[in-house]
């Protein structure tokens, strides 16, 4: 096989040209057509020629343009023109398969401008690949709908919709935004989604709606997560306006109160425990504002039942002071229009353990984030290489019939002679079915960390 510098056989290498940047090369087909492209009949004629040039891999650390000398023929039969095809060039592009496809893999894992640097294309080119690449990867990679479904907001340069499992703890799809109609299009097109069991959310009209509409047999539970949040955000709301209220001087006692306060009071330690009650005796509505804050944790952590929450919640929201209402109005409100889907987390308390692992998560986009566009953010959160959780499902058994009994061993069982069990050829990796459940929201969260998405 003849070999040269591009590692193209059926090229010939006529002339290389470098300089600091690029290599030149200019080459020719080894092999010239036998037959008509259109009809098949094998006389042809040349019919002039043309220089094309065609990029290729990064060589050397430089930039490589092929000038092919691209020969043009005519039929004799069907007088049809054409020119020579090309192997192992594109047919979309002016570029090598080979180059084609590595810039597809490189899309995921970089930028595209850094990828358009390095082999001298444009920025919108690399982009032009990275969609048809990824529009191929939806077509092969399918993952298991959700028995277990989250759907929450993650802000990438705006508020985008985020669909896991949440017991296996992935990413499924990220949705380009929070709207009703974009989440029903996708819930209406999953297969398998009359499976879906339950769906935790945050409260977000549209989510529920949509929720409601395509999967009514689906139990809405509010995401725990975002109901406690409101309650630190009323303490926070309490802390900031006395803090508005003070001098200077005064605020200089309050060193350190956002994280303080914001702490569970059990985890505190000493010395905050001390702070804590020395702001609470000159403070008391950020006192009682930091009790109100611990109680309403506590409906979630002593309750086990809808009516235990419902009376710690009547309760808790009686001893909210009339100064205080205004800093708990939005929790109280949130509670009343979402009661019912708050109160079935205390039936079905599905959101406890993948909230955190997405909170992680969606920090360490928001720091991968930076010059990349939703699409690709989005492709390199689902695609990413060695993210996916699979699982690996044999076959069903099937009973092996006595008639195709040629070569198999016959075992008997020791207690009963008359009953045999038939051997079974084991099944081979390729008979296995291959489950996929999506993007891993913790190996996302360590690849992202060691740079290799
Ligand atoms: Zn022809």
């Amino acid at each position: 096989m003849p070999v040269n510098i591009l590692n193209l056989p059926a090229y010939a290498v006529a002339e290389l040209h470098e300089n600091d940047h690029d290599y030149h090369i200019k080459a020719s087909t080894r092999q010239h057509p036998v037959a008509c492209i259109h009809c098949g009949h094998e006389k042809l004629d040349g019919f002039g020629r043309r220089e094309q040039m065609i990029k290729d891999l990064p060589m050397h650390g430089k930039r490589v343009g092929l000038y092919v000398d691209t020969r043009r023929f005519r039929c004799k039969s069907c007088q049809v023109t054409f020119y020579e095809p090309l192997p192992s060039v594109n047919d979309k592009r002016l570029m090598t398969n080979r180059l084609v496809s590595w810039i597809g893999h490189q899309s995921v894992k970089r930028t595209f401008t850094s990828i358009a640097d390095e082999v001298g294309v444009t920025e919108g080119t690399v982009r032009l690949i990275f969609k048809d690449y990824v529009s191929e990867l939806e077509k092969t990679v399918r993952f298991e709908t959700p028995k277990w479904m989250g759907i929450d907001e993650i802000y990438l340069i705006k508020p985008r919709c985020v669909i896991s499992n949440i017991q296996n703890n992935t990413i499924v799809e990220l949705l380009p935004n929070r709207n009703k109609e974009t989440v029903i299009k996708y819930l209406r097109q999953l297969p398998g989604k009359d499976q879906i069991q339950y769906v935790a959310m945050d409260m977000w009209m549209p989510y529920r709606d949509a929720v409601t509409e395509v999967l009514p047999q689906a139990t809405i539970v509010i995401d725990k997560f975002h109901v406690v949040r409101m309650a630190n955000d009323a303490l926070e709301k309490v802390r900031k306006s006395l803090r508005e209220k003070l001098t200077p001087k005064q605020r200089r006692g309050l060193m350190h109160d956002h994280f303080v306060l914001l702490k569970r009071e059990r985890d505190l330690n000493d010395k905050e425990q001390v702070l804590l009650a020395h702001w609470t005796a000159k403070h008391p509505d950020l006192g009682v504002a930091y009790r109100l804050k611990e109680d309403f944790f506590g409906i979630y952590e002593k309750s086990s039942t809808v009516t235990e929450a419902l009376i710690r919640y009547e309760i808790w929201s009686k001893a909210i002071t009339p100064e205080l209402q205004d800093a708990f109005h939005d929790l109280n409100r949130a509670w009343t229009n979402w009661r019912p889907w708050i109160l079935n987390y205390f039936v079905h308390p599905v959101t406890n353990t993948y909230t955190e692992s997405l909170n992680s998560l969606i920090r360490a986009m928001n720091r991968l984030g930076r010059g990349y566009s939703f699409e690709a953010l989005r492709a390199k959160i689902l695609f990413a290489h060695g993210s996916h959780k699979r699982e690996y499902i044999r076959p069903k058994f099937i009973r092996r019939r006595a008639e195709v009994e040629d070569t198999g061993i016959r075992f008997s069982c020791a207690d009963d002679g008359d009953d045999l069990i038939d051997s079974v050829v084991t099944a081979s990796t390729e008979d296995l079915e291959i489950v996929n459940y999506g993007a891993d929201i913790d190996l996302l969260v360590q690849l992202i960390e060691a740079g290799e998405i």
